[in-house]
């Protein structure tokens, strides 16, 4: 049986993290700046617990990507909430024209001083050289694509840089290193699991869809009713997830043989819809709700 609590195993190994970690701790002396990309929707959940620690010798953007999919509102609240905690964080649509221009802007606000301190040593300021970390998923190739749309070339070694590195020169101020191995998230917790399925944070291939649209709905019924109301158009939302489950697969014609309701149908389709932006703007979870979680110790 697919579950999502069942798919920790198959993503989170101890050793796969402590090669991601290395990969990326090495980066660091090579670059300016870390861009680390979450989803707007569910910042915290969409996060690789340990980037703080592998990336904390520079200077961080956090960038709440998909911010078009999620409740603006909400959005703003975690842009406070990052900012009191120190982090420097902004929301965009990595697909939208402005983004490109948003995450410049920040990258030269956080390195303006250490400019104007090379400056007053006489040395010429140099492109910004960022790093962009997130989970699988998150958009991270899209906005390097919307930074190098302009691209000049992939250069190869820097000088001074033994390993042959990528990088990406954009004509903006910001050259982009490639990004380095997969950074999973982390489901010990299955709250976190359910959110990362229903945004579409893991592969399809390990879901129970149906499991997942039931957390779904019954998120969706005490958070967003009148959007469900009114993708669906229903007059009254039943209690039970499932039988939720049957209504909407009802309504878009999801049956099977007998009369019954095809529910496996309606879950794809829901969570389809869902992902997809097409109720409603959604955030999953609020400031200071989400549950820490203990990074294992094991990694070295
Ligand atoms: P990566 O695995 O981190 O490189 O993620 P991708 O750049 O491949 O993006 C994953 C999916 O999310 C793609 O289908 C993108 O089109 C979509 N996507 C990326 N950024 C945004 C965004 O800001 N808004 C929306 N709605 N979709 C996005």
């Amino acid at each position: 049986e697919k579950q999502v609590s069942s798919l920790n195993p198959i993503q989170w190994y101890p050793g796969h993290m402590a090669k991601a970690k290395r990969q990326v701790t090495e980066k660091m002396s090579m670059i300016d700046v870390v861009i680390e990309l979450t989803d707007a929707r569910l910042p915290e959940s969409a996060r690789n617990p340990m980037v703080d620690e592998m990336t904390r010798q520079r200077p961080k953007i956090l960038v709440l990507n998909k911010s078009d999919l999620a409740d603006q509102a909400k959005t703003q609240q975690w842009i406070h909430y990052y900012e009191s905690q120190g982090i420097a964080a902004i929301a965009v649509d990595s697909r939208g024209p402005q983004s490109a221009q948003k995450i410049v802007s920040a990258c030269q606000a956080i390195m303006k001083e250490k400019r104007e301190r090379q400056l007053k040593k006489g040395r010429r300021p140099q492109s910004i050289r960022a790093l962009i970390v997130g989970i699988p998923n998150v958009g991270k190739s899209t906005l390097i694509n919307m930074l190098a749309r302009k691209k000049v070339a992939k250069t190869g070694n820097r000088p001074g840089i033994t390993t042959a590195q990528q990088w990406i020169k954009t004509k903006s101020d910001v050259d982009l290193l490639d990004t380095p191995g997969i950074l999973w998230p982390k489901f010990e917790d299955p709250e976190v699991g359910y959110r990362l399925a229903l945004t579409g944070g893991i592969k399809d291939d390990i879901l129970d869809f149906q499991e997942v649209a039931l957390y779904g709905l019954s998120f969706f019924s005490q958070a967003y009713p009148d959007a469900l109301k009114d993708r669906y158009k229903l007059d009254e939302l039943a209690e039970e997830p499932f039988a939720l489950l049957e209504q909407i697969g009802e309504k878009r014609g999801c049956m099977q043989k007998g009369g019954f309701v095809d529910t496996e149908k309606a879950a794809e389709l829901f969570l389809r819809e869902v992902r997809g932006g097409q109720l409603c703007r959604l955030t999953l979870e609020a400031p200071g709700l989400h549950k820490q979680e203990p990074i294992a110790d094991t990694l070295g």
